[in-house]
């Protein structure tokens, strides 16, 4: 469960955002679209208010936190996501799931605080299942410690560095009501709302559509 990178030379290549696959669409099978579709279908949107909700701690390690927790990571890989918050599936419960790399197992983080970040920041490209067509370049911490638990109740120590770390920092943010659009400039914001409106229009909902329900367009890249 989220352990640090050991080897940071010989890690693959990151994607190029968070929680949107960077793969273009026509490279998807029917198959594989057509499941990606639906879990995007099943995440909120900007516009739907939980998305600007803080998270509340979980205090009871049940079957029925495991089973939200299971399938938050199977929504999460349908939608070819690297990191999924509970408040994007309407979930007011402070829990996160990632999976930065192909090969890396589904970790999730139950009440998560930021122990420690690193001086050091990155910018990098993100995007956001709750944004298509969004993609904007954060400012990150580098490296971060986080203190969580299992969804056991089990206390766990997680260090994370790079992507991981990113995302670790993006899914966060959600369970505070934080978007990457709060972590732009006003002119970075405003562009990315027009990729917004213009992947809602290209997608035949129009620019009004906001629930939860909705459509989104594929991955921009
Ligand atoms: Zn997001």
């Amino acid at each position: 469960m989220g352990t640090s990178v050991e080897n940071p030379t010989e890690v693959e290549e990151p994607r190029e955002s968070v929680e949107e696959q960077a793969e273009p669409v026509e490279e998807l099978d029917e198959e594989t679209r057509a499941r990606r579709d639906a879990a995007l279908r099943q995440v909120r949107k900007l516009g739907d208010p939980v998305l600007r909700a803080s998270a509340v701690a979980v205090e009871r390690f049940d079957e029925r936190l495991r089973a939200e927790v299971q399938r938050m990571g199977e929504l999460m890989q349908d939608a070819l996501g690297v990191g999924l918050a509970a408040t994007q599936v309407g979930v007011l419960h402070r829990v996160l799931v990632y999976k930065a790399y192909e090969d890396d197992p589904v970790s999730a983080l139950v009440n998560p605080v930021l122990e420690w970040e690193s001086e050091e920041r990155e910018v990098k490209e993100e995007g956001c299942l709750s944004l298509p067509g969004v993609h904007v370049e954060v400012e990150r911490a580098a490296r971060v410690r986080v203190r969580a638990q299992d969804t056991h109740g089990r206390e766990l120590v997680v260090e994370e560095e790079g992507l991981p770390a990113r995302v670790i920092q993006h899914e966060m943010d959600h369970l505070e009501g934080v978007l990457i659009l709060d972590r732009i400039s006003r002119e970075a914001r405003r562009d990315a709302m027009r990729a917004l409106r213009e992947a809602r229009e290209a997608d035949g909902d129009g620019p009004a559509r906001t629930s939860s329900a909705e459509r989104t367009t594929a991955p921009a890249q």
